[in-house]
């Protein structure tokens, strides 16, 4: 179980580790929900497609949507979102309490989807960016994540500009190019308004460490999944 300190004084939340599979056990399930303080049909989990839409969670029965990043307000549910090297990005707001769970791989990021999940709670709740505190989970890290050029000419392709592609990818002689996942999130939510000491990142590379979490680039297919969890703070 990792936490970040300074989320955790505006949001209760946690990210598991690989103590849990979390594939199709529901007494894990069950586990995580009683860490959580809900009941288990109050985990608000997404349908998750590499996409960047944003969808607001409530207490109404909850059909699985697909999308990578939910919003509420809603202090009886938790909101939960998977990974296995995908960044799992948490963010809170310190004056309304409201907050976001975002599941960023490689593709989202390319989308934008924090800043979508950060205009997302300023459009619903009327969030202002300078009360935004963001957690950047445990995910693989740039010295991990080596991608094929088609994955920067996508990123190429989706607007982003030279200079920061050459800042997100790595591009060390005779190697394929690495991203770091967690620069272009946090570069992308402080092009959205986020000040730099408002987001904290774990810092901790899944593959590296892939003893202690579930890694899809260590273990392929079998790899279990991690869940960030994070329920609203008080107002
Ligand atoms: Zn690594």
């Amino acid at each position: 179980m990792v936490r970040c300190t300074a989320l955790q004084a505006i949001a209760p939340h946690f990210y598991t580790a690989a103590t849990l599979d979390l594939r199709d056990d529901p007494d894990e399930w069950q586990s995580v929900a009683t860490f959580a303080g809900v009941d288990a049909d109050r985990l608000r989990l997404l349908h998750q497609v590499h996409g960047r839409t944003v969808v607001t969670a409530t207490g109404k029965p909850w059909i699985l949507p697909e999308a990578d990043a939910v919003i509420t307000d809603d202090a009886d549910v938790a909101l939960v979102v998977r990974v296995a090297d995908c960044a799992p990005i948490l963010i809170a707001d310190r004056r309304l309490g409201v907050i976001s769970a975002v599941h960023a791989g490689w593709r989202s990021t390319m989308l934008r989807i924090a800043p979508a999940a950060v205009a997302a709670l300023a459009g619903t709740y009327g969030s202002r960016v300078e009360d935004l505190l963001v957690a950047i989970g445990p995910s693989i890290g740039a010295c991990c994540a080596e991608m094929g050029e088609e994955v920067v000419e996508a990123f190429r392709a989706a607007g982003h500009d030279a200079p920061a592609l050459q800042r997100w990818f790595s591009r060390e002689t005779g190697k394929r190019p690495h991203l770091d996942l967690w620069r272009a999130n946090r570069e992308q939510l402080e092009d959205a308004g986020i000040a730099g000491g408002s987001i904290y990142l774990a810092g901790l590379c899944t593959r590296t460490h892939h003893d202690v979490f579930h890694s899809y680039r260590a273990a392929g297919q079998a790899a279990g999944r991690m869940a960030a969890v994070i329920r609203t703070g008080a107002r």
